[in-house]
């Protein structure tokens, strides 16, 4: 046998098992609004030009309205000023998109406080029990915020003060981007960054620091709970803008089963 052809008998006979992490697409898929002045990405929105009739007797079509940074998507560096010379979706080197994953489980932290920070030492407990993060891999962060994922209000979560959803420390952030070798952080939450990630220093710290050290992210993530905690396979796939700053992603994850 191939290496591939073992790896299409093994999803054949349920051995490897592939697990949609996607949110899906609809007119309630949650979109970020930002304060004015600043123009929000579009939300979701499916715009029928046939439909089996006089605009298509025999077929039926969609147009579709989406931002870059619209429900599952990919964060690249040229999305934020520290990473503007950086690339952009469309060249994103493709052995950053497929790799292991592992998942570290703050839904318990979460749970008891929308505004829960991960901090070095969190991560750093993580890899004393299950080793360091792998070379090109992903951090998957798991916060059980997935299951507000089509409920805008309770997905967002805000008050006068603004979004309360978690996130990460600015130290924390650093750390991520400087010393680990990781390809990117995958997140439940709409952005990678906490709801308050507008009021640290730096502002947004996760944006600042991963996209500024050429790593990537990923938010709106589902299904972290079916992933053990090391040993998946993630698959991203963003569509291939040139000049893009991110891209809704289809995102699937490989896990062996007994
Ligand atoms: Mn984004």
């Amino acid at each position: 046998m191939t290496q591939l052809g073992d790896l299409i008998a093994a999803i054949s006979n349920g051995t490897v098992e592939i697990i949609d992490l996607t949110n899906k697409l609809t007119a309630n898929t949650p979109s970020l609004t930002l304060p004015d002045p600043f123009p929000s990405p579009a939300p979701f929105a499916l715009e029928e030009i046939a439909h089996y009739d006089e605009r298509g007797p025999v077929w039926r079509a969609n147009d579709i309205h989406i931002g870059e940074h619209t429900g599952t998507h990919l964060d690249v560096p040229i999305h934020w000023i520290t990473g503007r010379q950086g690339r952009d979706v469309s060249q994103t080197p493709l052995p950053r998109l497929i790799g292991p994953a592992v998942v570290v489980d703050f839904t318990a932290e979460a749970a008891a406080d929308s505004d829960f920070l991960v901090t070095v030492d969190h991560l750093k407990a993580w890899q004393a029990e299950h080793g360091d993060f792998p070379e090109n891999g992903w951090v998957l962060v798991r916060t059980g915020w997935a299951v507000h994922s089509q409920n805008a209000e309770r997905f967002i979560n805000a008050d006068s003060e603004g979004m309360h959803t978690p996130g990460f420390t600015p130290e924390c952030a650093c750390w991520l981007a400087e010393e680990t070798r990781i390809s990117g952080v995958g997140v439940e939450t709409m952005g990678l960054d906490a709801g308050l990630g507008h009021s640290m220093d730096p502002e947004m710290p996760m944006h600042w620091y991963l996209l500024g050290h050429d790593k990537y992210g990923i938010t709106s993530l589902q299904n972290l709970d079916r992933l053990p905690a090391t040993g998946a396979v993630i698959v991203v796939a963003p569509l291939p803008i040139v000049g893009g700053t991110g891209s809704p992603a289809r995102v699937l994850a490989l896990v062996e089963r007994d």
